[in-house]
């Protein structure tokens, strides 16, 4: 008998590649999408597969799955600083009533559950780099309150299932990760980039460029989560890639990359903007013995040739997805 996951949020960046990875692991996959945020064109190639099942549905609603289930692993969240001022409610809704009813299906199953957690519940961080012992700096009102609290919540409830009803659980802090499959839209900055090399636009930097991220490429990130989720260890693991760089140095980065003739233009810093951000990953190598393997020049060089893919059309939706049609609440 294969083995049953069901993967949340499959359809996004994420969730996808989770998919393919346990599919090639020889699990039966259940995705699961409410598709707000994620893309169908990412699982595509998975419908004709046996061992693949998709369900659209909002897991902030009561999740219902027949069968066995042995793994859960809770990707559905809007992932992007824009999609936080678009749809604060349901990011607020997916991180914890969602959370909630995974916990809950988790418990009936006696399926272990492995949540997405972030680099946002340290928030703009007043130590450096991060350990998972950094209790984090958050403004619980701003912007980024919607997503960073619902996660911090979600931590919290997740710990709560395992103390109180012995659940398994897992909880992996994913630092910025990218890669093909990442929305051009989404405003997060490697798309962005990406878009305006090849539309010839401008790089938009914001701020004065000197704030810094650390950018793991998604072949690591999915193996560090597997790991996380085989192994026995039921504290939150920082999974992502301590190479740091500033934004202004990055930009310069993809200007070369790309080959792109045009410069770059600075606008406003968004607010609550983390000033640095960079994983301490010794946990990690500690208990799962992980470290990224793909350099960032290998990385972006890989995401260049996917967004090469995109069609000119594709390319052309500058304007953010419009959430308009869902239900706000
Ligand atoms: N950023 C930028 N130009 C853009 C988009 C983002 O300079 O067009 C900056 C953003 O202000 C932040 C960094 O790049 O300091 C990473 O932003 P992203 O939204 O990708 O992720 P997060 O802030 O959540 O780490």
């Amino acid at each position: 008998m294969k083995k049953r996951v069901l993967i949340t949020g499959a359809a996004g960046f994420l969730g996808s590649h989770l998919c393919d990875r346990f599919i090639k692991e020889g699990f039966h996959v259940i995705g699961m999408d409410n598709l707000i945020t994620g893309d169908l064109k990412n699982i595509e190639h998975l419908f004709p597969l046996e061992q693949f099942e998709f369900f659209h549905h909002d897991v902030s609603k009561y999740v219902h799955v027949a069968g066995d289930l042995d793994y859960i692993l809770h990707f559905a969240s809007p992932a992007s600083p824009i999609d936080y001022l678009k749809i604060p409610i349901q990011t607020l809704k997916v991180g914890s009533l969602g959370t909630h009813n995974l916990l809950g299906l988790a418990k009936n199953k006696k399926a272990r559950l492995l949540i997405a957690s972030t680099s946002e519940v340290y928030g703009d961080p007043l130590v450096h780099p991060q350990a998972e012992d950094y209790y984090g700096n958050v403004n619980t009102i701003g912007p980024r309150g919607v997503y960073d609290e619902a996660k911090r919540f979600q931590e919290s409830i997740t710990m709560a299932y395992h103390r109180f009803h012995g659940l398994e659980t897992r909880i992996v802090r994913i630092f910025n990760t990218y890669g093909p499959r990442m929305r051009l839209n989404d405003g997060r900055v490697i798309p962005a980039f990406m878009g305006q090399a090849l539309r010839g636009e401008d790089l938009t930097v914001f701020g004065d460029g000197s704030q810094t991220r650390s950018f793991c490429y998604v072949d690591d990130q999915v193996e560090g989560i597997f790991r996380l989720l085989m192994s026995d260890y039921p504290m939150p693991v920082n999974i992502g890639n301590p190479n740091e760089i500033s934004i202004s140095d990055f930009a310069q980065e993809i200007i070369k990359l790309t080959g792109t003739d045009q410069k770059v233009i600075y606008k406003d810093l968004p607010q609550d903007d983390p000033m640095k951000r960079k994983p301490d990953i010794s946990l990690a190598k500690e208990i799962l013995n992980w470290e990224p393997q793909v350099s960032r020049e290998e990385g972006m060089r890989r995401t260049f040739e996917y967004f090469k893919t995109l069609s000119p059309e594709e390319l052309d939706k500058r304007e953010h997805k419009d959430f308009t049609q869902h239900n706000r609440r």
